[in-house]
């Protein structure tokens, strides 16, 4: 496998840019499409490519950016007064058409038990009308797969799903491997642009109560054996990836070759 460029960048780049429209692509994704002149700029590099994402808070009416050099924007970010500071969540790019000066965002629509959206950006995203601010932090790529991988195995929950769609899209044709993506309902399934020989396995929950990612760290779990000369890609709820690298390290994987990220945490809810 030829090497993949990789960031993080020594000095990150923030774009600024506003909404120009949404949709719900799908049961439990809603994309917001962000354009401005910035954007035509954005060096994306495909691959699960993200970034540090900012907006206002529902009392918030402007978009009010830390001031900063280099890398350094948290304690200029900390600074920014508590009532004024923006939410700062991360997120992968869905999409990308420098000649419209345009970047997708998915975000997974997550709910409380009463049905209510929670999540300070899923809410706004679900919000989200044409001319809203919004501003970008470039992080660049964390897939990190060898140059001599002889297989490429993903394995995400929905919070990873557009990066596993970036990474599909971005491997040479000639990669083989797997992806085990868990998605919450079978019309978020959605046509992948994958390799000929990467084997693909949708795992669908159907059960608004399961916690994300456990379905799909049951089917990794059925793979015992690993060729040691592979790579692994897994994010998700942190219980998938790090539960996720200790099985396929068990099954043979060297630390080195495996890339797991935590995107979120299943926080356990008390009885009201
Ligand atoms: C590198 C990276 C890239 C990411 N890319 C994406 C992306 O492209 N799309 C995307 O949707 N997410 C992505 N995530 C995950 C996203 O950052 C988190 O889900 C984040 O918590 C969402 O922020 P929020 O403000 O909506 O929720 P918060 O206000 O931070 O959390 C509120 C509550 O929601 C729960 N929660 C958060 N996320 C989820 C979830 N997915 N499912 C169920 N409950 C949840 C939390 O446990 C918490 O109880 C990425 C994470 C990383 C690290």
């Amino acid at each position: 496998m030829a090497k993949i460029p990789r960031l993080p960048p020594k000095n990150p780049r923030l774009f600024r840019a506003e909404v120009v429209r949404t949709e719900r692509i799908s049961p439990s994704i809603h994309r917001v499409t962000a354009t401005g002149p910035d954007l035509a700029e954005f060096p994306w590099m495909g691959y699960d490519h993200w970034f540090r994402l900012f907006i206002t808070l529902p009392h918030q009416s402007t978009l009010r950016m830390p001031e900063f050099t280099g890398a350094r924007w948290w304690y200029p970010y900390l600074a920014i007064p508590e009532v004024e500071r923006p939410h700062c969540a991360n997120y992968t790019v869905a999409g990308h058409r420098p000649e419209a000066a345009e970047m997708d965002i998915d975000f997974v629509v997550h709910r409380l038990p009463t049905g209510e959206v929670e999540g300070r950006a899923a809410i706004w995203a679900c919000a989200a009308r044409p001319g809203d601010e919004l501003a970008m932090l470039d992080q660049g790529i964390t897939f990190d797969c060898p140059e001599d991988a002889s297989e490429v195995i993903v394995v995400a929950d929905e919070s990873g799903l557009p990066a596993i769609t970036g990474i599909l899209r971005s491997l040479p044709r000639h990669t083989v491997g797997r992806l085990i993506q868990e998605v919450p309902t079978a019309g978020d399934r959605r046509d992948l642009d994958a390799p000929a020989a990467m084997t693909v396995t949708w795992v669908v929950r159907d059960d608004a109560h399961a916690v994300p990612g456990h379905a799909a760290l049951g089917e990794l779990r059925r793979h015992t054996t690993v060729d040691t000369a592979a790579y692994a890609f897994i994010v998700g709820e942190s219980g998938l990836s790090t539960k996720g690298r200790r099985h396929l390290h068990r099954a043979g994987l060297p630390k080195d070759r495996i890339t797991f990220t935590g995107f979120w945490k299943h926080e356990v809810r008390q009885p009201a």
